[in-house]
Formats: structure tokens, sequence, C-alpha cells
């Protein structure tokens, strides 16, 4: 059975909450992501406090997210794909004024030799919820419309590059922490994914890419699904949610179908 991707539709209730249409288009994720970049994106119906372009979450998370990826560069002296490269470069040129970043300082005690390092992108509590939306839009676009089986208020949102703390903390507890978000990194990965889905022309990779595990786990009584988003090659974030056994079944089935 060949794969069928839905996309937005102005009388379809919203992708997240199911607030009755007439629906605004919503772009999963942001068009401002792919700024000259030719491809087909995923759309759904949206209503005006879901949709995250109109409220400005979208230029505050990309924003954050490129300049991360040129301190990320920096700091550990990776070299990012060439097209990675100028996509951050032509979103960062097409912001008319762009929202100064904030950086913090991540330790209180850094050790000698690593002060010049100890900084770090400060993005706004508001991370979480994106990606929780964005999750529930490509969700939206596999089952063909909303469904409020799944408990997106009970999701989970985990980064190993995002630490919601705003304050400063000790190198000892720093280096604690970097051990259990790699050991939970390990544990995470160690299930089966699969790739995610696109339109024809899909997203190109060292942009964004998604995949999903349909867990074995339970939560609850109910099957754990993770969403796994990786932007420019290494900006990763999961969600973590929960949905009723039909709405597993309906994945399942979605992903099993020819993609083409
Ligand atoms: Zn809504």
């Amino acid at each position: 059975m060949p794969r069928r991707l839905v996309q937005y539709s102005r009388n379809e209730p919203c992708y997240f909450c199911g607030t009755a249409p007439p629906s605004t288009n919503e772009h999963a994720p942001p068009k401002m992501l792919f700024k000259d970049v030719d491809c087909e994106g995923i759309t759904v119906p949206s209503c005006a406090t879901h949709n995250t372009g109109k409220n400005g979450d979208d230029a505050a998370f990309v924003l954050a997210l490129c300049q991360a990826t040129t301190l990320w560069q920096e700091r550990y002296g990776k070299k990012l794909p060439e097209s990675t490269q100028s996509a951050v470069e032509r979103i960062v040129a097409g912001v008319r004024r762009p929202k100064q970043v904030t950086k913090r300082r991540f330790l209180t005690d850094p050790p000698e030799g690593l002060d010049e390092h100890n900084e770090h992108i400060h993005m706004d509590a508001r991370v979480p919820a994106w990606i929780k939306q964005l999750s529930a839009a490509l969700i939206w676009s596999a089952l063909g419309g909303y469904t409020h089986l799944i408990d997106w208020d009970r999701a989970e949102v985990w980064s190993p590059v995002y630490h919601s703390g705003s304050t400063a903390r000790p190198t000892a507890q720093a280096l604690g922490d970097f051990e259990g978000i790699a050991r939970f990194e390990e544990l995470v990965n160690r299930q089966h994914w699969h790739e995610g889905w696109t339109e024809e022309q899909g997203y190109p990779h060292t942009i964004y890419q998604f995949r999903i595990c349909l867990s074995d786990e339970q939560l609850r009584g109910l099957p754990l699904t993770i969403i796994k988003h990786t932007f420019f090659t290494w900006g990763t974030w999961y969600a973590f949610f929960c949905g009723s056994w039909r709405t597993r079944k309906s994945l399942q089935e979605f992903l099993d179908a020819d993609p083409r």
C-alpha cells in the first residue's frame, strides 16, 4: 500500500489542540530553516495559539540554533558540511532585526584554561514546547488528522545539547551531568529507529532530519513513541510521548507502507 502524507487544509482542526477550523498554515519544521533551499515541506493546519511561525517562536529558536552551531564549531574545532554552513549563513543574513542571543556562563569554577570556553547560548524556556509542537505536526501528517489520543501535555522533551537551567553550575556537577547524558543517549539510540518521512523532494539532511522509534517500552500502560530531531547534523532533540494502542497501530501501518 502506498504511503499517503497528509498536508495542510484550512478546514481541518488544529494539529496540536484540535481547535475547530478555519486554521492557518503551519510549516513543520519552519520555512526559515530552509531559506533559498528547493525542498517540499510538511504543512499542517494550526490555530492561532499553536502557530509557532506567527508567534515569533520560530525565529527565536532557529536563530539561537544558528548561533549555537557557530559556537559549537569554534569550541570543538568541528567542521560541519559546506551545505550546513551556507544554510546557517543564509538564515542569519536573512533576519532583518536579529534579536541578540544571550550567552551565559556555564561553569561557576571553570578549570584553568577553560575560562574562555565557558559560555553557552541561552535559549529561552519555550524550546521544549516548540519541539513538542514540531513533533505533533509531523505525527499529524502521518495520521492524517488531529487525535486527542496523544497526550502532548505529558510529553517530555530532552536534548543532550540543551540545559534548561539558566544558572551556572560547579564543574564537578557538570561532569556528572554529562556522564548521565551520555549514558541516557546511548540507551535511547540503541532502540530501533525508522527514518522520518517527507514529500518527494524532502528536506536536505544537512539542515534537518528526523527519525521515529515505536518503542517496546510502556508508560502508564500505553506505548511510548520517540521522535529524534537533528538540526544542522549536530543539534539533537528528543520528544517522548504516549498515544493509544490504536494510534500506535496507525503509525506502524504508516511506516510499513511504501514511501513512494
Ligand atoms: Zn491549537
